[in-house]
């Protein structure tokens, strides 16, 4: 079994997706262990982002990810990290197959609703970012 951080981006907990986002991971049969709405600091955004601090998009994202509440989450289950990213579908909202999360509720690269942990480095250190005590 494998752990990923998942995060109901801002902008998907304002448009009401939290229960259509956990709904499609535990119909997947990913198990939830950890859940928390909180509004990150800069600190915690920068950290997150970190391997993106020399992009352009950099600021905007990190303003887009700290500018209200997300939902924190850590799922587990058989290839948890790889079946989490194939329900949130490709980065970019318009290319993701619809079906997907991104695929069926988003249009722009930034406000793209969810993340997924990429690889079970960084899940282990997203998990340590957002619930130290797990
Ligand atoms: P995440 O890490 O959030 O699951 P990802 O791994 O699919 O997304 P990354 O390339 O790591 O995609 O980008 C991280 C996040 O930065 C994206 O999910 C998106 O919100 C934002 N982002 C990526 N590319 C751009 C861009 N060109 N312009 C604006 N925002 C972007």
């Amino acid at each position: 079994t494998e752990r990923t951080l998942i995060l109901v981006k801002p902008d998907g907990v304002a448009r009401g997706l939290v229960g259509e986002v956990v709904s499609r991971l535990e119909a997947k049969g990913l198990r939830l262990v950890a859940a928390e709405l909180r509004t990150l600091p800069r600190e915690t955004a920068e950290q997150h982002y970190a391997e993106h601090a020399e992009k352009p998009f950099f600021g905007s994202l990190v303003d887009f990810i700290t500018g209200g509440p997300l939902l924190a989450l850590v799922a587990e289950g058989p290839r948890a990290i790889e079946a989490f990213r194939a329900l949130a579908g490709a980065t970019d909202p318009v290319k993701a197959a619809p079906g997907t999360i991104r695929g069926d509720f988003a249009l722009e690269v930034q406000n793209n609703i969810v993340h997924g942990s990429d690889s079970p480095e960084s899940a282990q250190r997203e998990i340590g970012l957002f619930f130290p005590a797990l």
